[in-house]
């Protein structure tokens, strides 16, 4: 046997089947490209490595999605369609609580209400299945390989929708891409949010309060840095995290918390290795974390852990180049694109590439900002059938840091769905696809592209 190369022998494998739309991945943009997809009346197929739909906001235990408003204004909304159909459910069915900026949920609750919104509009999902191949056929992809407990099968597919964060189908498909900073390719740090219990939130209200009135000079005191540096130097804690980033509160469950603190940085997140060795110090660090906030933080002494999620958070992979790349200047400058499926309004959240805390690169927003997210950058170059959307679209490392957030990924999802139904019924390729009725299908189904729809749409069910 050769030392470095193992030659797998030729072998035919069974055909799954043919679907109209495949969805690889089955994260926010998968599941707004799926439902978009089968609502259209497509047969659809998700395929996802989990057992849920939801991506880092089950699988991940985020339970957070933004940005529905614009930019730090008066609420007003600027994100429709499906996105603002999960949040509204979640409320309804009492495991969500709604504000302008974002809806907080139970895990639990959004993995039973992706499944049953899967269910009624007539996706086929699969879970337990890894995508390993893109099948490629003189620039057109005709669909897939996936393994799982089944075995190694084809699944056959009109076209594909590469929604797995990291761009695998189009890099498998052959398509160019692009990672991290531009200096040396380097990501964002990964997360392992973790969930707590036993946490008095009145009084660790009020803890955070008095720090925040003692500690105004700190550019960021409701992150209680001076807590974490008290802990490095008494020695409780290693230096992994400089502030909280996140305390995600649900009033459903009051005294929860779910904490977006831990930080590994230069973590290759294509790599298994690497997420392994990620996963297993992002563990530690929780550990770490629970026992510092018994310590120092008024109100969590009796605190525990819950739970750690399924999967470790990435922020940044593969970007796969496409006929438009989003720039952090498009971003910054507020700006329109005549072919817009969207918007974003997130600022640019560059975790720290190289330690604890903010990256310099982290930009905040003007009052009322808010950008137009472009069709474009949904469709890789070279390949024909094939959209990308979420984590993984065509934008710099930068631009990056603000279309990565949940609500326009979900909203991307749902553009490459409809498209992807558009081309069938029309004949036409992800490049060729008539802008004009993908756009008013979109305003149709509820999203917000211009002013017009700003001005219509419904205020919030505010209940936090
Ligand atoms: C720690 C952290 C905190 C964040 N905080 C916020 C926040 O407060 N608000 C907010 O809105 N956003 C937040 N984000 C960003 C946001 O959650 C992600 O950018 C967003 O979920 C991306 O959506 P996606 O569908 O592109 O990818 P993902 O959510 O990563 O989903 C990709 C899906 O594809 C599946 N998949 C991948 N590869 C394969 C494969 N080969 N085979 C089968 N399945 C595969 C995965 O299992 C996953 O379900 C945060 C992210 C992190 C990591």
């Amino acid at each position: 046997m050769n030392a470095e190369m193992f030659r797998e022998d030729e072998k035919k494998i069974p055909v799954a089947g043919e679907w109209d739309v495949v969805v690889v991945g089955g994260g926010p943009a998968g599941v707004g490209a799926a439902v978009a997809a089968a609502r259209a009346g497509m047969k659809t197929l998700v395929i996802e490595q989990f057992n849920c739909l939801g991506g880092v906001a089950t699988a991940g235990g985020h339970g957070h999605i933004s940005n529905y408003e614009e930019h730090t204004s008066d609420g007003r909304r600027i994100a429709g369609g499906i996105a603002n159909e999960i949040a509204d459910r979640l409320v309804e069915m009492g495991v969500g609580a709604r504000n302008p900026h974002a809806v907080d949920f139970e895990v639990e609750g959004l993995k039973l209400l992706l499944d049953r919104m899967a269910e009624e509009a007539g996706v086929e999902v699969l879970y337990h299945t890894f995508f390993c191949d893109s099948i490629v056929e003189d620039g057109v992809i005709g669909g897939i390989i996936i393994q799982n407990k089944t075995g190694r099968q084809a699944v056959y597919a009109k076209r594909v929708i590469d929604c797995t964060g990291d761009g695998d189908v189009a890099y498998h498909a052959g398509c160019d891409y692009e990672v991290g900073r531009p200096t040396d390719h380097k990501c964002q740090p990964v997360t392992l949010m973790f969930t707590i219990g036993g946490v008095d939130m009145e009084r660790v209200n009020n803890f955070r309060k008095e720090y925040c009135e003692s500690h105004k000079d700190e550019p960021a005191p409701w992150k209680l840095c001076g807590v974490y540096e008290k802990a490095v130097k008494d020695g409780n804690m290693r230096r992994f995290q400089t502030g909280n980033m996140g305390w995600w509160y649900t009033p459903t469950r009051p005294d929860w918390l779910g904490i977006n603190f831990t930080h590994v940085i230069y973590i290759d997140t294509t790599k298994a290795e690497d997420l392994t060795r990620a996963t297993i110090e992002a563990r530690k660090q929780c550990y770490e974390t629970i026992d510092v906030y018994r310590k120092y933080i008024p109100g969590m002494e009796n605190i525990y852990m819950i739970s750690t999620p399924n999967t470790i958070g990435l922020r940044e992979s593969r970007r796969i180049m496409g006929a438009y790349k989003m720039t952090e200047e498009d971003i910054k400058s507020m700006a329109r694109f005549d072919d817009t499926i969207a918007y974003g309004s997130f600022f640019v959240d560059i975790h720290a590439i190289d330690g604890p805390g903010m990256d310099p690169t982290q930009w905040h927003p003007p009052a009322k900002f808010k950008y137009q997210i472009p069709y474009r950058i949904l469709v890789p170059n070279k390949i024909d059938n094939l959209w990308v959307a979420g984590r993984c679209v065509s934008c710099t490392h930068v631009a990056l840091g603000s279309l990565r957030v949940m609500v326009p990924c979900i909203g991307m999802g749902q553009a490459a769905g409809l498209a992807a139904a558009q081309s069938i019924q029309n004949g036409t390729t992800a490049r060729t696809v008539d802008i004009n009725k993908l756009q008013a299908d979109l305003k149709a189904s509820g999203m917000i592209l211009d002013e017009d729809d700003i001005a219509t749409a419904n205020h919030f069910t505010v209940n936090a």
